[in-house]
């Protein structure tokens, strides 16, 4: 069976970046299982796993703009630390919910100095290359369910 729209796919993947880091993998974490055509994958790899049956090996390299997006540098801005009363010890890399003109937005801590802290609203890997190293190990139909829902039960997937 080949990958298409409402089939399961179950992968192995490495994640690099352009300087060769490993930013995801599902070494150790077990292999993924996603459900083509709805998203829950990024769209870049959707499109490289398209067509591919078990036992497929595929090199991926995928842009931004089909990937996380690109990097906005407005997203990012320096606030006064005493916006943060409630909060006893920000620390980089802290998540907080922001409300913005467009609802709410996830920001990251990206530096802080004695009375500031930068939080940035882009997405930890916006504007980032990514390179993907993906094996696929299973390819079959979605259940009714699964359908429904638009994730994959079991394993690699949801458990509820
Ligand atoms: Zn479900």
């Amino acid at each position: 069976m080949k990958v298409a729209e409402n089939t399961v796919v179950v992968i192995d993947y490495t994640l690099t970046n352009n300087e060769g880091e490993v930013i995801d993998t599902s070494d150790g974490a077990g292999p993924l299982a996603y459900l083509q055509g709805f998203g829950n994958i990024i769209d870049g790899l959707e499109e490289a796993l398209e067509g591919k049956q078990a036992g497929d090996k595929v090199k991926a390299s995928i842009e931004p703009a089909k990937a996380y997006g690109e990097r906005h540098d407005e997203m990012a801005q320096e606030v006064p630390k005493e916006l943060f009363g409630g909060v006893e010890n920000i620390e980089l890399g802290m998540q907080f919910e922001s409300e913005t003109d467009d609802g709410p937005v996830m920001v990251t801590v990206v530096a802080i100095t004695d009375d500031m802290v930068t939080v940035d609203g882009n997405h930890p890997l916006a504007g980032v290359h990514l390179n993907f190293d993906v094996t696929v190990r299973e390819v079959r139909e979605a259940t009714e369910e699964e359908l429904a829902h638009g994730h994959v039960h079991g394993d690699g997937g949801h458990h509820h």
